[in-house]
């Protein structure tokens, strides 16, 4: 794989900020796109714009056609079962906030339990929080080490308490680590206990095969994957999707309605009320063609080295923290100085091209767990270089330096 070639394909990437080269490490934050997705988008607008599924005109059935066939293509890039088992969303938020809404409909009752582990995201954490205390029930978390690995055997006890549902990261924002969710997913059905899977953060970066994982639910958002903005999925396995009312009501979601009743509409569609955001899906489905077309392993493997060389040159800089050494670990390094706010670090950086993320990461817990302010996160993606790797690291040595 030509890493310049692959750049080119990312016209955003090619420019100057503060007369320096752009430095783009915010991936985690949100990926930058390719031109085919942006194409994509634009072409749709131009030739293709029109509500789905409701009309019979020529263009409403071409736009529905367009859809329902970005739709099958999100089912196979995740190994899904059938075409029926996606729902589009407006990303992993509106996803788990689907998800804690319907539960709570479906089956919470007074002093529930819904358990998550100590590096959720804000967004795979305060929903079910909100959720579980409006019936004066409790979140149950699993506890990490100071590698920032989750403790298994406090897991498997806290299973024994009977929560409603488990819902965890695959990979944490903050930390890099992967959490080993297929083991996860077993140990927790075994006490007959459903799992969301927030692949917010793993989508881009492995291939997910939602049936050999055996998750209930699986979560993800597009910009996070090369794709655009305001789209995202949300994988649930038919018999659940069946089983869940629905989260939102409207036109589409419906089969009849009257005064006195209202009867819903069959899979996927009893959970897309209203008008989805159709450019942006047909956006979603050209970023995961664009990804299967490329040697995922190689590019896996080119992320992997970007992180190892960034680790190591960062291992040279006096007083550095890094928040997160699991072994398991993907697209992202974490870390303080020692005597630099990490908000500092980022400002003087960014002066120098380099653009990366300061602060708690909408990870507060994982904060307070660490004692520490919030971090400076560095995350990579197929588009980065070992160059910009130096770059950065060259940046942060001089802003440290400052300090001294
Ligand atoms: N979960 C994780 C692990 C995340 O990294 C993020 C985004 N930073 C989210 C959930 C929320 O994603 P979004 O803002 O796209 O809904």
């Amino acid at each position: 794989m030509d890493i310049n070639t692959t750049r080119t394909q990312f016209p955003v990437l090619d420019q100057q900020v503060y007369g320096k080269p752009l430095v783009y490490l915010d991936n985690a934050a949100t990926t930058q796109k390719p031109l085919c997705v942006i194409e994509r988008e634009r072409d749709y607008y131009l030739h293709e714009n029109c509500n789905i599924h409701r009309g019979v005109h020529y263009l409403s059935q071409k736009a529905t056609e367009a859809y329902e066939h970005a739709r099958q293509t999100v089912a196979d890039f995740i190994h899904a079962k059938e075409a029926r088992e996606i729902i589009f969303t407006r990303g992993t938020t509106e996803s788990l906030n689907l998800l804690a809404t319907s539960f709570e409909h479906y089956c919470i009752e007074e002093g529930d339990k819904v358990l998550v582990t100590a590096m959720e995201h804000h967004s795979n954490l305060v929903p079910w929080q909100q959720m579980v205390q409006r019936h004066q029930g409790q979140l149950l978390v699993v506890p990490m080490n100071d590698k920032g690995v989750l403790e298994l055997e406090q897991y498997e006890k806290l299973l024994k308490e009977g929560p409603k549902v488990v819902s965890i990261a695959h990979i944490s924002n903050v930390l890099g680590t992967i959490n080993p969710v297929k083991e996860m997913i077993a140990m927790a059905h075994r006490y007959e206990i459903p799992v969301v899977v927030d692949g917010a953060q793993s989508i881009a970066h492995h291939p997910i095969n939602v049936q050999k994982l055996d998750c209930d639910f699986f979560v993800f958002s597009g910009h996070k994957m090369y794709a655009p903005m305001g789209i995202g999925g949300l994988y649930g396995k038919a018999e659940w999707l069946e089983k869940l009312p629905p989260y939102q009501f409207g036109g589409e979601m419906v089969d009849k309605v009257s005064f006195e009743k209202t009867t819903f509409n069959v899979l996927p569609y009893k959970f897309e009320a209203g008008t989805p955001n159709v450019g942006a899906a047909l956006g979603l489905e050209t970023a995961m063609q664009f990804l299967q077309g490329l040697d995922r392993e190689e590019v896996e493997r080119n992320e992997a080295q970007l992180l190892t060389s960034a680790i190591e040159k960062l291992s040279e800089i006096e007083g550095i923290r890094f928040i997160g050494e699991a072994e398991q670990r993907s697209g992202l390094v974490s870390f303080i100085i020692e005597g630099v706010h990490p908000y500092d670090l980022g400002t003087i950086i960014d002066k120098m091209g380099v653009a990366v993320r300061t602060g708690h990461h909408c990870a507060e817990p994982v904060m307070t767990r660490f004692g520490i302010p919030g971090t400076v996160r560095a995350s990579f993606a197929m588009y980065n270089t070992m160059e910009e790797v130096e770059v950065f690291v060259n940046a942060v040595k001089k802003a440290a330096m400052m300090f001294r």
